[in-house]
């Protein structure tokens, strides 16, 4: 068995995410997924002589808002470099990236660890132009290509070597992803591939702080896989160095068959790119006013919402991660909660039957949004003791959802309001206790846990109309 406590894993993740643009970085063919294959290639992105790229203005302004977001520092003067090499689904022989002056430098994304709190420290996030797609599993005898893809643009996002954990790694993508939707710059769709991630991976002895060979885990498709990956690579390299052997750099894959990795070329020592400013583009210059411009557009960012959740609404640290998964949710929750005081119960209605709804697809935050008088109507009734949550969660907000209205109106003319009135009440207890004598000669004996039971049994003959605090008070009294 390899040691894993004697030794520190180090990894850096390399990520690619795909803007969501309209059109492509340097051209005005379609970015978008799933069409037709090479129905979205014009001259300049299959890279024919005389013709001229020219650089997508929201491009740039995507990847400024995602190194604002990051506390990057913007890189006002930056150009675009070709990084040239042959492959069959690069179609100009070279690929514009930013090799030497990225638009964004350092920044940093926080995790939250059982611990507490760490910040993934950045090194760069730059654009680039992604490659075409070869298909190798359609012909038995051809691969073919798909050229749509190219062009479209991306930024790559690096990490500093400061990730020690697959776990750490599994938080910092999950975050990634939450951050480019919701400042809105990528879908973060991993199975469409707009979220792509290499992983590089290397040990050292624990307390020593250079760096050992690295390992580089190429194309990572889900989160979960990348902590595969991960964990197999540490243990690999552990076993690796443990029985005396010496760790190559290498590029490897991942086989999400049996969650292993394979080699897929040991890496040459410098790959001869030949870089050098694309002299078709113009370098960029960018201006105060127009990174200001971007940085006012930027929502508020879920780790600002956090706090100020913490101290306005008082909710609990699992309510507050659960609300700030999602934008659209976030949106919401603070649209509701500005016109109740009823911020926790609106929080758990949030987290509870609302996403539930959302996720059924019985209904949209922007059709909720013409409800609010509705649901805050609805929850303070549940707040008061009017309303079971039970009724109200399932039959009552089923019926504002279809047949937008007062809530309380159609609980008091179906008959739904919770009853407080001790002799109706009673009556129903008497009902369940005659019904079961046995249960309650049982309940007599000291099984007290039967209380749960009868309280149920009310509720149900009561249509969930009889208040169970009253209700389980009433039972102990008639019980006792
Ligand atoms: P390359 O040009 O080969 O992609 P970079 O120096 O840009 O290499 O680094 C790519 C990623 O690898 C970065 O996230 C970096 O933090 C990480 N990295 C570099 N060296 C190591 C190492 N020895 N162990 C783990 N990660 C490393
Ligand atoms: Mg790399």
């Amino acid at each position: 068995m390899a040691d894993g406590q004697k030794y520190e894993a180090v990894i850096g993740l390399e990520i690619h995410a795909q803007l969501a643009t309209y059109s492509k970085l340097f051209c005005g063919d379609a970015a978008s997924f799933g069409a037709e294959p090479n129905t979205h290639i014009s001259p300049i992105t299959m890279g024919h002589p005389g013709t001229l790229p020219k650089t997508n203005a929201k491009a740039i302004e995507y990847a400024i808002r995602i190194g604002l977001a990051c506390g990057s520092k913007i890189a006002k003067d930056n150009y675009f470099a070709r990084k040239n090499y042959f492959y069959p689904d690069l179609p100009k022989g070279y690929q514009v990236s930013q090799h030497t002056t990225p638009i964004c430098e350092g920044g940093s994304i926080t995790i939250q660890l059982p611990t507490g709190e760490k910040n993934i420290q950045l090194n760069r996030i730059h654009l680039e132009e992604d490659a075409g797609k070869s298909i190798h599993d359609i012909s038995a005898t051809d691969t073919l290509i798909d050229f749509n893809r190219a062009g479209t643009p991306l930024i790559e996002m690096v990490t500093e070597p400061c990730i020690h954990s697959a776990e750490e790694a599994f938080l910092f993508v999950s975050e990634v992803r939450k951050l480019v939707r919701w400042i809105g710059i990528c879908d973060g769709n991993m199975e469409e591939g707009s979220l792509r991630c290499d992983a590089n991976i290397s040990i050292r002895l624990k307390g020593t702080t250079s760096l050992g060979t690295r390992v580089e885990v190429k194309n990572l498709n889900s989160i979960r896989n990348i902590k595969k990956a991960i964990e197999f690579e540490i243990d690999r390299l552990i076993q690796i160095t443990e029985s005396g052997g010496t760790i190559i750099q290498q590029t490897r894959s991942f086989d999400a068959n049996n969650d292993t990795t394979f080699s897929i070329r040991d890496k040459e020592d410098a790959n001869d790119y030949r870089y050098f400013p694309d002299p078709d583009l113009a370098p960029l210059h960018l201006t105060d006013t127009f990174i200001e411009s971007i940085k006012n557009k930027l929502p508020t960012l879920p780790a600002t919402l956090k706090k100020q959740w913490k101290i306005e609404y008082d909710l609990s640290d699992y309510a507050i991660d659960q609300l700030v998964e999602d934008k659209e949710e976030a949106d919401f929750y603070i649209q509701w909660a500005s016109a109740s005081k009823n911020y926790k119960a609106i929080a758990n209605w949030m987290i509870g039957p609302i996403r539930a709804a959302i996720n059924e697809g019985s209904i949209h935050f922007q059709q909720l949004s013409s409800l609010i008088p509705y649901l805050v109507e609805l929850v303070e009734l549940v707040e008061t003791n009017q309303l079971s949550f039970s009724v109200a969660s399932t039959k009552v907000l089923k019926e504002i959802m279809t047949n937008p209205g007062s809530p309380k109106v159609y609980a008091n003319t179906n008959n739904l309001l919770q009853t407080s009135s001790t002799k109706e009440i009673e009556k129903w207890i008497e009902e369940v206790l005659t019904n079961n004598p046995s249960k309650v000669a049982e309940y007599k004996k000291g099984k007290k846990g039967l209380l749960g039971l009868f309280v149920g049994e009310v509720k149900k003959i009561s249509k969930g109309k009889a208040d169970p605090k009253i209700t389980t008070s009433l039972l102990e009294q008639k019980l006792a």
